[in-house]
């Protein structure tokens, strides 16, 4: 999403900080996945945005979710969604999650451990559930690897105690990790699930689904590959190694590449220092309020309303509160005249930022607002200064 004139307008007129969303390229990402993936169905990671608008805007599109909570179960619930569309992906579920789950018709579950498919055979009888096998992480900026998945022979047995224990052993999930710049960790991990569809069918386990998690990249400083070209290789390589599972589903699980671009995260300069020779900048947003993932280094492109010419130096760039974490990057190149009252824009931080913010200190979560609330009359458009009115 692009700092077009109604976004400078709402960043004069709004108070900072805020996100901005434009819900027309959500429905874009919908449809750019379901353009290029074949017979795939979409279950949107509710994780990296839950915003009712967004949540509501999907459901109409006809898409379905990945949850991780009853607390999400129950927001989705309470949007209209029905439980048919729904499938519980996190492999780490409380009892209670479960059992409640399964009474409202959630039918598929995720897990990589024995006593996960125990809990699910005791409290979700019969349900589907789907094995995660364990990537590296590696080329993406966000891995998650470790903590979740497991090996594939492990994968196998577990999915075999599942079907020992009544369940439906339906299927093999992954995720490659998240803002994944490399096509071919699709590709491996792919591969390694058609292993687990040749043993357990061989077996007569008819396992039948295969979860393509998340991990598509949002566009920020480096290069990405588009949903063309993933999409490419994630049907050659389906069709070269799947082609035996003739009644094959195909899930995908999209976050981050879903609202990633439709978001302009604003904020404001509220403080310039020096110490020694470092030179710091404090906006009024940091890790606690939007910016989290700038905590592994996540980087954004930022633009300085109006200073984009200017040249650059170095600043540490912190946010507001009264924390030492609250650091937002130790070093990065802002224009060397930035000052109070600057507006910060950062670009495409419309996932796992508002999702993230907390109130601490006082300091209130970001509001979010949507683009098509607000209407610019012909002399704001041009001038670009003036007040808006909010249509709402
Ligand atoms: C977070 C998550 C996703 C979404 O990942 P992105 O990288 O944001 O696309 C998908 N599936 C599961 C199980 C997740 O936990």
């Amino acid at each position: 999403m692009q700092v077009t004139p109604v976004v400078r307008t709402l960043a004069k007129n709004l108070e900072t900080p805020f996100l901005l969303m434009d819900l027309s390229y959500v429905k874009d990402n919908y449809y750019d996945i379901l353009n290029h993936i074949n017979n795939v169905r979409v279950f949107y990671a509710v994780k990296a945005n839950s915003h009712p608008r967004i949540i509501s805007l999907l459901n109409a599109l006809g898409s379905s979710f990945d949850v991780a909570s009853r607390g999400e179960i129950d927001k989705l619930l309470s949007l209209g969604v029905t439980a048919d569309r729904l499938s519980f992906g996190n492999p780490i579920k409380k009892i209670e999650d479960i059992k409640y789950a399964y009474a409202v018709g959630v039918e598929y579950f995720a897990a990589d451990s024995e006593m996960e498919i125990e809990k699910i055979a005791a409290h979700a009888p019969g349900s589907k559930v789907y094995g995660r096998i364990m990537t590296t992480g590696s080329d993406s900026d966000w891995p998650l690897s470790k903590k979740f998945g497991t090996d594939v022979e492990h994968v196998i047995s577990i999915l075999r105690y599942a079907d020992n224990l009544g369940l439906d052993a339906y299927g093999v999930s992954f995720h490659v990790g998240s803002q994944n710049y490399n096509v071919t960790n699709w590709e491996k991990a792919i591969k390694e699930a058609s292993e687990i569809f040749k043993k357990l069918r061989a077996e007569g386990i008819n396992i039948r689904m295969i979860n393509l998690g998340g991990g598509m990249p949002v566009k920020h400083i480096k290069d990405i590959p588009s949903v063309k070209e993933i999409g490419d290789v994630i049907n050659k390589t389906i069709e070269k190694e799947l082609s035996f599972v003739h009644n094959l589903e195909i899930f995908i699980e999209p976050g981050r590449s879903m609202v990633g671009n439709a978001g302009i995260f604003v904020s404001q300069v509220i403080l310039r220092s020096r110490k020694g020779n470092e030179q710091w900048v404090y906006a009024d947003a940091g890790v606690f309020h939007g910016l989290m993932e700038t905590i592994e280094n996540f980087q954004y492109e930022i633009i300085v309303e109006g200073k984009q010419d200017d040249k650059k130096e170095v600043f540490t760039l912190a946010g507001p509160s009264c924390d030492s974490v609250d650091t937002i990057y130790d070093k990065v190149m802002l224009p060397k005249t930035i000052g109070y009252g600057d507006i910060l824009y950062f670009i495409n931080a419309g996932a796992y930022t508002t999702e993230y913010a907390t109130n601490f200190n006082g300091i209130k979560a970001p509001n979010i607002y949507f683009v098509e609330d607000f209407v610019l009359t012909e002399s704001e458009y041009l001038n670009d200064d003036k007040g808006l009115e909010q249509d709402l």
